[in-house]
């Protein structure tokens, strides 16, 4: 190891907040890092659509633990209040049921304590020892071992007590319905694993912790929208001497004998580099810019094998009113829960029903639409493409009709009549446009068995300069995560440029 020249140059492919938060780290330890980003914006799943005047956040919106945010610009000595400035939302969310019942979900004891009581008094003791338990994992998955990563299956075998005592072989809801007893305060509590692609009945209960991380640092929204938070990102990046190619889609990546050399755009760019870091797909990765090694084909063989979180469908509409009364966050339940959510994961075909997350920023940021209007987004999960082989040509313009009926008569009254602008996004685009595996939202499922070791490793097992950034190593998506796992590849990449 000792006789290799020093390593000062990294390649990162992919430009989400992933790739964005390892470049960041990387320039900031004195390796000269190169982004190259696919599509002509950066951010990834975190795209910014402008249309008529209506900024559409494509993707994250929800933004949690911005100390680990904050941790990437002192790294370089800045802030990030001087880059972006977040501001608190409040409810969290708004939860409501088709039967008219609804929960604000706020940071606020004694508020979530009346709520709690006035639905079931009896889950008011149940909810105190979930929170207990909880915050417990939250301790022990997100800030023990959610940063570190797990290369070999001693790491694994580490933490096995911890995991065995918080029984992380039984499901998020599960664990729930072991302490709330009211079927709607368990869904409540229990869907959170579904904004990091994760079933509630399936997912190991170490995602409970999401709901203690947001009560211990909140929910934030950038100024002028998540997309000011990547353009934040991106500016530091540059600001500390980091280059990003934008439209710049990587076809492979140069290997020769265990080392990664370079990597070669379609439109025949070559850049060398010590250190290679892939924040695409990470079937993708293997399978495609590795195509040809004997790596590539043995990894992304089996990972086709394991299974993928579902999918997404998203519309993006643009009204000419500001609807205030819709609060920021909205999760709409439909009639079944468990059914639903079974079908998404599992089936082979389109549910008839929907339950589905309403994005209203207006309602913290009215600049993101133009004056007195309003830009939403609505999403619902959806099977992925490898379980049911949906025609979304054909669909999508359908399914959009039918989403938008049931927000009107449900929640916008009026939604058609003040209707601007539209879009779509469906599994064929997050196939297409990021690369996807069967067009995967979140990349590989988080079940136990695909998680910590079991997950991609955060550097490849045989190609010792080549590693993995994003959703689909460890610890695995949603924002925290993938700037988690920016924090556990960067560690490896400067540790072994340090040793060469
Ligand atoms: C609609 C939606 C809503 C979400 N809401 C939330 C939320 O509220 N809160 C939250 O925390 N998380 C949320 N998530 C999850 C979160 O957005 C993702 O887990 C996270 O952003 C993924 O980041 P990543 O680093 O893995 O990279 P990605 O965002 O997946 O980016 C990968 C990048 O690689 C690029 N790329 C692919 N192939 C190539 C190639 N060959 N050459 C060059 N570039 C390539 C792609 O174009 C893309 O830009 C949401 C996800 C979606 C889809």
């Amino acid at each position: 190891m000792l006789d290799r020249p020093i390593a000062k140059t990294a390649v990162v492919i992919g430009s989400g907040f992933g790739g964005l938060a390892l470049a960041i780290r990387l320039q900031a330890a004195g390796i000269q890092t190169t982004l190259v980003e696919k599509r002509d914006r950066p951010g990834g799943r975190a795209y910014v659509y402008e249309d008529q005047g209506f900024t559409f956040d494509a993707g994250p919106t929800v933004i949690t633990d911005p100390s680990a945010l904050e941790e990437l610009f002192a790294l370089t000595g800045r802030k990030l209040s001087d880059y972006v400035e977040l501001l608190p939302v409040s409810p969290f969310y708004r939860l409501c049921w088709e039967d008219g019942y609804a929960f604000d979900y706020v940071n606020d004891q004694a508020e979530l304590d009346r709520q709690i009581g006035a639905k079931n008094p009896k889950d008011l003791e149940g909810y105190r020892r979930f929170l207990a338990y909880s915050k417990e994992v939250f301790e022990e998955g997100y800030l023990k071992l959610g940063t570190v990563p797990f290369l070999n299956f001693k790491d694994m075998v580490r933490a096995g007590p911890q995991l065995a005592r918080l029984q992380a072989w039984r499901s998020v809801y599960a664990k729930v319905a072991s302490f709330i007893e009211d079927e709607q305060l368990r869904q409540a509590f229990s869907f959170h694993s579904l904004l990091v692609g994760g079933n509630p009945f399936a997912t190991s209960s170490i995602y409970a912790l999401i709901h203690a991380l947001e009560r211990q640092w909140g929910v934030w929204f950038p100024r002028g929208g998540t997309g000011a938070l990547v353009a934040g990102m991106v500016k530091l990046f540059e600001d500390t001497g980091g280059t990003v190619h934008l439209s710049a889609e990587v076809e492979r990546i140069e290997v020769e004998g265990d080392r990664a050399k370079a990597v070669v755009l379609k439109d025949g760019r070559r850049f060398a580099a010590d250190l290679v870091a892939s924040n695409a797909d990470v079937v993708h990765t293997y399978d495609k810019l590795l195509a040809g090694t004997p790596r590539g084909a043995t990894a992304a063989k089996s990972l086709k094998r394991k299974k993928f979180s579902m999918s997404l469908f998203v519309v993006y509409f643009g009204l000419k009113t500001h609807r205030p009364d819709i609060q920021h966050h909205t999760v709409c339940f439909g009639a079944r829960y468990r059914e639903l959510i079974g079908e998404i994961f599992k089936g082979d075909v389109l549910p008839e029903d929907f339950s589905l997350y309403l994005h209203n920023p207006c309602a913290t940021d009215p600049s993101l639409a133009p004056p007195g209007a309003g830009s939403f987004y609505v999403l619902s999960p959806v099977p992925h493409l490898g379980n049911a082989d949906i025609d979304w040509e054909v669909e999508g313009p359908r399914y959009r009709d039918r989403i938008l009926d049931y927000l009107e008569e449900r929640y916008i009254p009026g939604l058609k009549a003040d209707l601007v602008t539209s879009r779509i996004f469906t599994p064929l685009d997050f196939r297409d446009e990021l690369n996807a595996h069967v067009g995967s939202a979140f990349s590989l499922d988080p079940v136990l068995t695909q998680s910590a070791w079991f997950r991609p490793h955060n550097r490849d097992d045989e190609i010792e300069n080549l590693y993995i950034v994003g959703a689909g190593t460890h610890p695995g998506a949603g924002v925290p995560g993938v700037v988690g796992s920016a924090k556990a590849t960067a560690g490896l990449m400067i540790a072994d440029a340090t040793l060469a």
